[in-house]
């Protein structure tokens, strides 16, 4: 249920309102925005019976919200959602470039990549310090020391940050060093890893599960959002399907249809969608030309000596030009670069 108050209802009116709900054993949460005043429910078993809420002053409407989410749906808010970091916006008109290595290996690493996507653009800096890998030998990142090293380089090029929390003990200390927490794949479904994020009010880039559904995606966007967190930016970053030649399928109707289900915005990551550095470009020009509010791009300088996810990094030049092509697609594509 969604409660739309007057434009001028009082701060006590909406009081009467939040606290009518936590007398039912519920939780009101303010929807922010600046067309109108909305207060949605969660924690109902069954429907909502509107008749508690319609007479009460300032109440204008009480719509039934039908979907399973409720607080990242469109229904509840009409506008997009725009996430503010010190460095980027994202959503809105603008186009946001996230780019960096797979994994963060070594300060001059990160800080050679920095310098170079930041020269091309790109706003916020990616890199791995804590690794979900297939295989408990393989790298598993340089933790703290890799989110200091990121923390550095993104200061010195003033950039902001995302990096992965693989569990829940390090989402304070990786708080520390980030702008913007990254959720993995992997950890889609990790109910108590997006609830903690969820306390914290740091920007979260949610990616989307392997063989998750849209819409068991945005029920993963809407733990965050149910602990009080709404600044969320979801990620499709490739699905698992019968294919071989690519590592996932890029699903690029999500954009188009988690744009119509939901005001979150949403960012394409071709790397890990195709797996393999030639499909990058193109699949991020056709990302922007479905309407992706942006782009996550592995890039590093020497790809064959990497320790994660070579195969699908592009080379520095590789990445300029991905950037000279983005420049020509994205006014026709209604955005700004830069
Ligand atoms: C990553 O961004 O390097 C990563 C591990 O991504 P995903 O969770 O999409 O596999
Ligand atoms: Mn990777």
């Amino acid at each position: 249920m969604l409660i739309i108050m007057d434009k001028t209802a009082s701060d006590e009116q909406i009081e009467v309102v939040e606290d009518k709900i936590r007398s039912m054993g519920w939780t009101p949460h303010e929807i922010p925005g600046s067309l109108r005043i909305a207060i949605g429910i969660t924690g109902n078993k069954g429907a909502v019976d509107p008749s508690l809420f319609s007479n009460l002053t300032g109440v204008v409407e009480c719509i039934p919200v039908s979907k399973p989410y409720k607080l990242v749906s469109r229904d509840v808010k009409p506008e997009d959602t725009i996430l503010n970091l010190s460095n980027a916006t994202i959503g809105g008109k603008d186009l946001v470039l996230m780019a960096g290595p797979c994994s963060v290996e070594s300060r001059s690493q990160i800080m050679e990549v920095a310098e170079f996507v930041k020269s091309q653009g790109a706003q916020v800096l990616r890199g791995g310090a804590y690794k979900p890998r297939t295989s408990p030998y393989s790298f598993q990142g340089l933790k703290e020391e890799g989110l200091k090293y990121l923390r550095e380089a993104a200061d010195k090029f003033d950039m902001s940050v995302v990096t992965e929390l693989k569990d829940t003990e390090t989402v304070e200390l990786v708080s520390e060093y980030a702008d913007m927490l990254q959720i993995g794949a992997r950890n889609m479904h990790n109910f108590s890893l997006l609830e903690a994020v969820g306390r914290t009010n740091k920007p979260v880039l949610l990616k989307r599960g392997l063989a998750a559904t849209i819409e068991e995606w945005l029920m993963a966007a809407e733990y965050i959002a149910s602990q009080g967190n709404y600044n969320i930016a979801l990620c499709e970053r490739g699905i698992r399907t019968f294919e071989t030649y690519t590592r996932n399928t890029l699903d690029l109707n999500a954009v188009p249809m988690v744009k119509q289900l939901s005001h979150l915005p949403i960012i394409v990551d071709p790397s890990h969608g195709t797996g393999s550095w030639e499909l990058v470009t193109p699949m991020a020009l056709a990302a922007v030309a479905a309407g992706a509010d942006g782009l996550l791009i592995e890039v590093h300088p020497h790809p064959e000596k990497a320790l994660s996810d070579g195969k699908q990094s592009l080379r520095p030049e590789t990445f300029a030009e991905l950037v000279d092509r983005l420049k020509k697609i994205v006014p026709a594509c209604r955005r700004n670069f830069n």
